[in-house]
């Protein structure tokens, strides 16, 4: 690496980290760029920095979103009496793109996991439930994923949200256990939706 112009290797180090490149797709990239006119360069550079700078999570529902409240929680064509609960903001994506669901969501930001130190206080719990104060959501469906800790999580909130009178749905498994929404296809997703069940 040391032979490298400190910038390029800079480059080739920072690429390295993220998810599904390793060091030879790195330096495979940064040389790409390095042939590439300026203004591509440029263009990649401020997307990322807009990304840090102009996102933010929904004060609704913590998706994460460029305007507050999100677009989805601004919709007026939604169905606010239906609250889908999911683990992380990349999972709602794949249950739009159903066109199944006209609902709203409330994006946990994880999972319960005793083993990573993560109770329910460091998840949008709180703010799950007093989305549930004032009687007008009819029913929480429970999109955790069907892993271990997924169902933790739904099993914890099936209690809470019962307490304050809410019907509790959980969505059907077609999903195999362990496999995440994240990467499931339409058609599973909109089976598992139609099939959710009371809990
Ligand atoms: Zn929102």
């Amino acid at each position: 690496m040391s032979s490298l112009a400190e910038p390029v290797a800079k480059l080739v180090r920072e690429l390295s980290k993220l998810p599904g490149i390793g060091p030879k797709s790195a330096q495979r990239l940064t040389y790409y760029l390095l042939r590439s006119p300026d203004e591509e360069a440029k263009t990649l550079a401020e997307a990322i920095l807009a990304l840090k700078e102009k996102i933010s999570l929904c004060s609704i529902c913590f998706n994460i979103t460029d305007c507050d409240p999100c677009p989805i929680c601004q919709d007026k064509k939604r169905d606010y009496s239906i609250i889908c609960v999911v683990e992380k903001p990349s999972d709602i994506m794949p249950l739009e793109r159903t066109g199944k669901y006209n609902g709203v969501y409330h994006v946990l930001h994880g999972t319960i996991n005793p083993a990573e130190g993560r109770g329910p206080e460091e998840l949008k719990i709180k703010e799950l439930l007093s989305r549930l104060q004032n009687g007008a959501v009819k029913e929480v469906i429970l999109a955790t994923n069907p892993t271990v800790e997924g169902g933790a999580t739904a099993l914890y909130l099936t209690d809470l949200i019962k307490s304050l009178g809410v019907k509790v749905t959980r969505i059907a498994y077609g999903i195999p256990m362990g496999s995440e929404i994240e990467y499931s296809d339409g058609m599973t997703l909109s089976k598992a939706l139609e099939g959710r069940r009371e809990i």
